[in-house]
């Protein structure tokens, strides 16, 4: 249901774009992709989503069941896949019961957020490391791979140095896992222990708007974020 409700969050946005004749943007949707992704494109010219020419920036768009202990989509993508202007939009849903039709229920937006992504991916590696995780540094990969021909210079390892997504270091494989796939679970990635965890997560608050935007949209919508943050 998350993937509808991402992909008709796109096909109404635009059906709101189309009737403002004096806005020449339109949504593209970036076909191929395994999740729902978005650019904002100028309407009625080429677009080419390989070269990226004929759009002003992209959206990342994530879904969350707010009944659920953990959504499945995961912000994980590393912050230098991330270009600076890059929005992630997030729509937190759950199932209603229709007012007058006790027996049928719909998928109901309960709340959302809208922002810049990458400051989100900075607040989540800090959090990750935070925890006990690390990101691969260039030239000290597990897999001894040479400067040049590494690709996991910045995939994440939990505490116990196994990889989080399929993409990081054969080495780091867990016992029975290939990957952990944790890094980015939307509430999980808030995730802070101790004292030092919750002074980390207020700094963070501080430093920067988008960041403290996100956090009070989570703490909204879960008591343990909320409790991190008192
Ligand atoms: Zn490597």
């Amino acid at each position: 249901m998350g993937s509808v409700i991402e992909a008709l969050w796109g096909f109404h946005l635009n059906s709101i774009l189309k009737k403002e004749k004096d806005i020449p943007y339109e949504l593209g949707w970036i076909y191929g992709h395994e999740y729902n992704d978005f650019a904002c494109i100028l309407r009625g010219e080429d677009w080419n989503p390989e070269t990226k020419d004929g759009e002003l920036f992209r959206v990342e768009v994530k879904s969350m069941v707010a009944s659920a202990d953990e959504s499945k989509a995961h912000f994980d993508r590393l912050q230098h896949e991330f270009a600076e202007n890059e929005l992630l939009a997030v729509f937190l849903w759950d199932w209603k019961v229709i007012a007058d039709q006790p027996k049928n229920v719909y998928p109901a937006i309960l709340d959302y957020f809208v922002g810049y992504a990458l400051p989100i991916a900075k607040l989540r590696d800090a959090l990750h490391l935070e925890r006990g995780g690390s990101f691969i540094q260039k030239g000290n990969c597990p897999d001894g791979c040479t400067i040049q021909n590494c690709t996991h210079v910045g995939e994440p390892l939990n505490a116990s140095g196994v990889r989080e997504r399929r993409s990081g270091p054969d080495s780091s494989k867990g016992a029975g896992v290939s990957y952990a796939a944790n890094f980015g679970g939307m509430l999980r990635m808030l995730g802070s222990r101790g004292k030092n965890g919750k002074d980390i997560l207020k700094n963070e608050y501080a430093s920067d708007p988008t960041k403290a935007r996100f956090i009070d949209f989570m703490a909204r919508n879960f008591p343990r974020v909320a409790r991190a943050i008192k």
